[in-house]
């Protein structure tokens, strides 16, 4: 498939209501859109950073100007007939896994269009079904947070993940297991500690938690290695792996139990697939994580989620949950309790809502061959 145009947009979303995390708090989601052309087809892709590099180095401003100037014109006019094609063609440049990963995902909807297929029965998953978790950032208050919890289970959600920060920690943890002891949780520290807090670590193995996802820092591995020689509960790694090869060191260092993986910030599907298929292989198993993408992205995530080696409930939100309107055309829903279900349209069969798109677009460019 030869690439002719790649139009790249970078889109502000307003959310319902702040998100907040160990990295502060977004009122609004940047993200950055991507449509492919070959001939008459047409592909869609997203890659969501934030708009602030704190979750990353990257942000959607970055990732736009990096496809914009470097990587875009490395792939128009190109021949590109499988996803390490297009890896080696933007290998020369360096790091910018979620630039990449943008371009990355949008061929691959691109070529399941072509092919006329799901993405996900292209990619080999066992089936369009896909498990969902849910997910409570920092409240107002304990009770605030029981209240919520307490609706999701009611609603059957089959695991809860509660960020975890300094001052909304182990009394917020102990205050969850109290009211509800046998509900799959685990939290998310969002890379918030250090080898220093081992004794906190070691304090929440009581809760039984089903895993703590990021303690120490975004870019380390060998202090996970150390940590996690020292607690009980398994860790799960989500914005150390960044790329096939870090998913490899982690596992021989030893360094967690398991992986949530994100397409974007691995640097696409092509990566994200690699690094399932490799856990598989080591007995890691995986899940797959967000980034408060429009259906777009998550229709991406919903795909890769149906592959074998994705062994825990994914971070997969309907649209309504974040956004009053979904960017994206046809938005997340669920299809039952705890459940998505991918779409058996070909590609990740979802776009963007084109009136949307046009009030939404912060700036928009057009690279051609
Ligand atoms: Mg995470």
């Amino acid at each position: 498939m030869r690439i002719d145009t790649i139009e790249i947009y970078r889109v502000a979303m307003p959310l319902i209501y702040p998100f907040r995390t160990a990295y502060g708090s977004d009122d609004c989601i940047e993200s950055i859109l991507v449509r492919m052309t070959s001939g008459s087809y047409y592909g869609w892709g997203e890659s969501s950073p934030l708009r602030a590099p704190t979750y990353s180095s990257e942000w959607a401003q970055g990732v736009f100007i990096a496809m914009r100037d470097w990587l875009a014109p490395l792939l128009v006019g190109q021949d590109i007939t499988s996803g390490e094609q297009l890896q080696r063609a933007l290998a020369s440049i360096k790091g910018n896994y979620f630039a990449k990963g943008g371009l990355d995902l949008t061929w691959w909807d691109l070529y399941a269009r072509f092919e006329g297929r799901p993405l996900w029965k292209l990619i080999g998953g066992k089936g369009p079904d896909v498990e969902v978790g849910a997910d409570f950032g920092v409240m107002e208050s304990l009770d605030d947070l029981l209240v919520e919890i307490g609706k999701a289970r009611e609603a059957g959600f089959k695991r809860t993940k509660l960020k975890f920060r300094p001052g909304w920690d182990l009394n917020m943890v102990a205050a969850v297991r109290e009211r509800y002891p046998d509900m799959v949780i685990h939290i998310d520290c969002n890379s918030a500690y250090r080898l220093s807090d081992l004794a906190l670590f070691q304090e929440l193995d009581r809760y039984h938690l089903a895993m703590i996802e990021q303690p120490l820092a975004h870019d380390d591995l060998v202090d996970h290695a150390k940590l996690q020689a020292n607690i009980r509960t398994p860790i799960c790694l989500d914005e150390s792996i960044v790329s096939v090869d870090k998913a490899r060191k982690a596992i021989e260092l030893r360094a967690c139990r398991w992986i949530n993986i994100k397409p974007a910030r691995v640097g696409g599907l092509t990566q994200a697939l690699a690094i399932h298929d490799l856990c598989q292989e080591a007995g890691i198993p995986c899940w797959i994580g967000g980034m408060l993408e429009s259906a777009i992205g998550q229709s991406f995530n919903m795909a890769l989620a149906t592959l074998p080696n994705i062994r825990y409930p994914s971070d997969i939100f309907p649209s309504e949950r974040f956004y009053r309107e979904d960017l994206g055309e046809p938005p997340i829903t669920l299809s039952g309790p705890s459940r998505v279900t991918a779409s058996m349209e070909p590609g990740i069969g979802c776009e963007p809502h084109p009136e949307r798109l046009k009030r939404l677009t912060v700036e928009r460019v057009v690279v051609r061959a």
